[in-house]
């Protein structure tokens, strides 16, 4: 078990019993010693398991923001665009690979999540027709005849199986999950005559995500084999980080790597977890945060992301980030919170999901980019782009920018979020992984518990735990403390306000009986961090924050087929100035920026709806203009704070800086300027 038993005891004070210690994640050396104990045969468990999809449930701020995904592209696609809606996976003449699986990774959860029964009765169909017309040696219909004998990559079979399970899970439909076990005999046979190759080659833990879930339901020896030959045949991504040369970005119109491809990445950063259940490997453990250190240090980005235009692409905030890779690193940074129980893995999910993941949508959902760039003060059609391997369209808010495959695999983002918020304890307990407002059930020792938290968080600080068991029952509800906080603390029935340590697991164990509240509180304090260029960027808890810029829209690509409003494409032009340095100490940054709490909006992600404000002082920079359509690069020399000389005599003004989360177009990283 993943969970050092000793830290789970509590010691149980006079009174309200309640204990609490914060939990150390274990070592490679503990994995080394049981991997020798452990079965040959079966899985190691994960340090704590998700709830079953649908036992989590969205609230508040969340379950509109779910709304507006539904009512935008994720819950219209499969009724307009052919690549979804005229698939060959659902009988069509259109595209039979990643699309149509990929749209149902984040349909699938969305829609159930929501209780949508519209969109629920249309997956119905295509899962039906996927089902029924699975040939009798496995392959799925979109694969050809003779797929048996020829050499065809595996990845869309690996991610539809994936989806698969996912309807399985929350319908129970055992057609569903007899097809995929047929699909995966097909697979362990098929990879003994081709091994895997290019897009399944680099991508095979995702093979194992089904491997396991049937495995846990029908302990079938030979789905273990094939998760070791996935394995074997797979990249080895410790091998690849210890030859590849990752300090290099790709240089810019550079050339396409399989090697440094972003989504590819964000994806693996999950392969030492889900490989670690498979054969407990030691370094795994180990391996899984050293991966995204070297990604931090090489590619990192303010926003939670490494920067991938299409590939890894250094730390230049001008450079941007595929949307697939966000929420893929999301849908990765679950698996390893699961796996490993490690809370740092929790605060970059929230990091990832409340800036760079809202960021790169339109308010309305409707419209997404290819790429989002930390500054961005403009997105336009843009011949001049210095993207590595993307093009011109690459950055516009649109149906389908420079590339379908976002516009296919962004759903998932969301609805997957949700459903990793609260996961199960081995002791029958429940722990928050991950903070915003939501519903969960669970059973402990077979008495069903209702989770409810209320909380504007992560624009507000507090955060209201109700927790209702059926009948009186012990277990422990474990609370992920972020690194960021100071001073945090949980106040529980209304007893005395308790410390909590930053950066750990804080376990409550009580006798639970009737409804009690928890209430927590994590204290934000501003942070200026020092960036590339020396710049500055502003955070506060988990959010980032970037100057408010005016906006003007236009709509282009008004010929081109499928881009009737509301999905269409549009560039966004600043309409006020953008070009300011910030007047920040960054030792003492409270005594410059303050914060204002608002209503969190309709469109909670939007910048009018944004729940959280900032006034900082600013000068404007007249030297900083645009260069090749983007903000210009200011470089170290040019920052006005190590070279007086330089610094701009314009007026100091106050600035607005709103979430990072709900700007369109931004700057984040400012230049200093005196005061
Ligand atoms: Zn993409």
């Amino acid at each position: 078990m993943p969970i050092n038993r000793r830290e789970f005891m509590s010691t149980v004070a006079t009174g309200v019993a309640v204990a609490a210690a914060p939990l150390a994640a274990r070592t490679d050396e503990e994995d080394q010693k049981s991997a020798v104990a452990a079965p040959p045969s079966g899985l190691a468990d994960p340090a704590f398991r998700p709830l079953p999809l649908g036992a989590v449930r969205p609230a508040g701020w969340l379950q509109r923001q779910l709304r507006i995904q539904a009512d935008g592209l994720s819950g219209h696609l499969d009724e307009f665009w052919p690549d979804v809606a005229k698939s060959k996976w659902f009988g069509g003449e259109a595209e039979g690979w990643e699309r149509a699986p990929y749209w149902l990774d984040g349909a699938i959860p969305l829609a159930w999540l929501l209780d949508d029964e519209p969109m629920k009765a249309r997956i119905t169909k295509y899962i039906d027709h996927i089902v029924t017309h699975q040939r009798a040696d496995g392959w799925y219909s979109p694969y050809p005849e003779d797929a048996v004998a020829k050499r065809y990559d595996l990845w869309a079979i690996l991610l539809a199986n994936k989806v698969l399970v996912q309807y399985h899970e929350l319908t129970g439909d055992a057609r569903v999950l007899q097809a995929v076990e047929k699909s995966l005999r097909a697979m362990h046979a098929g990879l003994d005559r081709t091994p895997l190759y290019e897009w399944g080659k680099f991508r095979w833990y995702e093979g194992l995500v089904p491997v396991f879930y049937v495995w846990e339901r029908t302990r079938e020896p030979w789905l273990l084999e094939l998760a070791h030959k996935l394995r074997a045949q797979g990249v080895d991504f410790e091998a690849l980080f210890a030859t590849e040369d990752l300090a290099l970005p790709t240089p810019r119109r550079g050339l396409w790597k399989w090697t440094k491809h972003v989504v590819n990445t964000a994806m693996a950063t999950k392969a030492a977890a889900l490989g670690w259940r498979l054969d407990r490997r030691p370094g795994d453990r180990a391996f899984a945060t050293k991966m995204i250190d070297v990604l931090d240090r090489y590619h990192g980005q303010v926003n939670g992301m490494f920067s991938g235009d299409e590939c890894l692409a250094g730390r230049n905030p001008l450079q941007g980030t595929e949307l697939c890779a966000v929420v893929e690193f999301m849908y990765s940074l679950e698996h390893l919170f699961s796996v490993f129980g490690d809370p740092a893995f929790a605060d970059r999910l929230e990091r990832v999901a409340f800036n760079a993941l809202p960021a790169t949508f339109s308010p309305d959902m409707w419209c997404h980019q290819y790429d989002q760039q930390v500054n961005q003060v403009q997105v336009t059609l843009n011949p001049e782009h210095q993207f590595t391997t993307n093009g011109p369209e690459s950055n516009l808010y649109g149906l389908e920018p420079n590339f379908g495959c976002c516009t296919a695999n962004m759903h998932q983002g969301w609805p997957k979020f949700l459903a990793h918020l609260w996961m199960k304890t081995p002791d029958e307990g429940i722990v928050a992984a991950a903070y915003a407002p939501s519903r969960a059930q669970f059973t402990s020792r077979g008495t069903p518990v209702a989770v409810s938290l209320d909380t504007d968080y992560p624009f507000r600080e507090t955060l209201t735990i109700t927790v209702k068991a059926d009948k009186a029952a012990r277990f422990p509800l474990v609370l992920r403390v972020p690194a960021w906080t100071r001073g945090a603390t949980v106040r529980v029935a209304g007893g005395p306000e308790q410390p909590m340590k930053p950066g750990t697991l804080h376990r409550l164990e009580r006798l639970w009986d009737g409804s009690v509240e928890v209430v927590v509180h994590f204290p934000m304090k501003v942070k200026a961090t020092t960036r590339y260029n020396e710049a500055l960027a502003i955070e506060r808890g988990p959010l980032v924050y970037s100057l408010k810029i005016g906006e003007q829209w236009t709509r282009v690509n008004a010929d081109k087929p499928h881009r009737e409003l509301p999905h269409a494409d549009f560039e966004v032009r600043p309409a006020t100035d953008w070009n300011y340095g910030l007047i920040v100490d960054p030792k003492r940054p409270e005594a410059s920026v303050r914060f204002e709490e608002r209503p969190v909006g309709e469109k909670p992600f939007s910048p009018d709806g944004a729940g959280m404000v900032a006034k900082a002082r600013g000068r404007k920079l007249p030297n900083w203009k645009l260069l090749r359509g983007w903000a210009a690069e200011v470089s170290p020399a040019d920052v006005a704070w190590a070279n007086p000389g330089r610094d701009s005599t314009e007026p100091v003004e106050e600035v607005t800086l709103i979430p990072y989360g709900c700007t369109n177009i931004r700057i984040t990283e400012f230049p200093r300027t005196r005061g």
